[in-house]
């Protein structure tokens, strides 16, 4: 990801300003919230998963599925919401997921979720907003 890469780009201390700790430490540097600390892991209402950082829808909770991995999971974005780059930390690559309008971090995907599309998109809760409908 380099710079003019998003429509919303700030700098760390902006960020820094807007957002609180753990969500500055899970979107700007692509930390791991502890897995069972998000109270969005057992958010079962109808609504929009928004980004925390700028705003965007990401996620419908038609596609939010409990896997027992102790973070919210889906098996879809929303149309054109999220991007995604190879992360080769932790001696293996997997696949990185963030906002497509600020490139913030959200969490990972991975082939191993539920029909219709086998995809598992394990993502902070931290670096979500829920809007219920
Ligand atoms: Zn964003």
């Amino acid at each position: 990801m380099a710079h003019g890469d998003f429509a919303v780009e700030k700098t760390d201390e902006e960020w820094r300003r807007e957002l609180t700790p753990e969500q500055f430490h899970v979107l700007r540097q692509h930390g791991t919230e502890p897995a069972g600390s998000s109270p969005l892991n057992a958010e079962k209402h109808a609504g929009v998963f928004h980004c925390a950082a700028c705003g965007q829808p990401l996620f419908e909770s038609a596609t939010k599925f409990e896997s027992g991995t102790g973070w919210p999971s889906f098996w879809a974005p929303m149309e054109g919401a999220v991007g995604t780059s190879t992360d080769r930390s932790l001696f293996m690559a997997r696949t990185e997921v963030h906002c497509a309008r600020c490139g913030g971090h959200l969490g990972h995907v991975f082939p191993d979720g539920p029909p219709p599309t086998g995809m598992r998109y394990c993502m902070n809760g931290a670096a979500l907003d829920f809007d219920p409908t």
